[in-house]
């Protein structure tokens, strides 16, 4: 899920500052998870902009936000309410204030900054394991990710400063590669490893902005 944080109420506000009437929008999924646009989040936004003599023209929760054609069907059923409005509050990942903005053709303005592709460890713990590179190793690496869980995103081994077990950049995490070699030596593929040819990451299978089209009737599964 993408992982979202708050922005300050003052940023937000300073943010609106040319603007008095305000359509909410927020987003039922990972925004709801993290507690960044769900319904509890918009109903507080809308009561301390209210406070702040705005004016809520209305408001959507989006299932989820970042899906085009559903904030598109949702508009339309709010059309006077977001017409009357100067602009949208949009309170899910930057994708989903940047779909709000296509499919409303309003001004927008994000109330969160989005972080990463998290994963969930418990209620409100989330932690970044992927960083969606386009070109998955996890096959060789015992199932946890170097490009992201070691800080300097080694493909090939340890840079050596490792200090009892804990990253030289942060010590509060584990070092990644040793983690990995532990795991590698448990499954037995640890020779493999070693013996294999050096990795390097080929970062044109990521250009940006990048778009995927899913062929109908065809599994997920490439041949090639
Ligand atoms: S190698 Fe790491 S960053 Fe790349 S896709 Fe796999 S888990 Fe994600
Ligand atoms: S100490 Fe380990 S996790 Fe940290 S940068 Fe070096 S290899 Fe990566």
């Amino acid at each position: 899920m993408i992982i979202t944080k708050a922005k300050p109420f003052p940023e937000i506000l300073q943010s609106l500052e040319r603007e008095k009437t305000i359509f909410l929008v927020g987003c039922s999924e990972c925004a709801t998870v993290c507690k960044t646009g769900g319904e509890e989040e918009v109903q507080a936004m809308r009561d301390r902009l209210q406070q702040e003599g705005k004016v809520i023209s209305g408001q959507v929760i989006l299932d989820p936000g970042c899906n085009l054609l559903e904030a598109k069907k949702e508009f339309r059923k709010h059309r006077e309410e977001i017409t009357h409005a100067d602009s949208l509050v949009v309170m899910s990942c930057g994708g989903g204030t940047q779909i709000a903005q296509e499919a409303s053709g309003k001004v927008v303005h994000p109330t969160n900054n989005t972080l990463f592709l998290g994963t969930v460890k418990r209620f409100g713990q989330f932690q970044q394991y992927c960083s969606m590179c386009g070109n998955c190793v996890l096959d060789l690496t015992g199932g946890m990710c170097p490009m992201t869980r070691c800080a300097k995103g080694l493909l090939n081994g340890p840079c050596g400063g490792a200090n009892d077990g804990k990253c030289e950049v942060n010590p509060d995490n584990d070092c990644a590669w040793i983690k990995i070699y532990d795991r590698l030596r448990e499954i037995g593929t640890l020779e493999e490893f070693i013996a294999s040819p050096v990795q390097l990451h080929d970062y044109s299978v990521n250009t940006k902005p990048t778009t995927l089209l899913l062929e109908r009737g065809r599994p997920g599964m490439e041949d090639k």
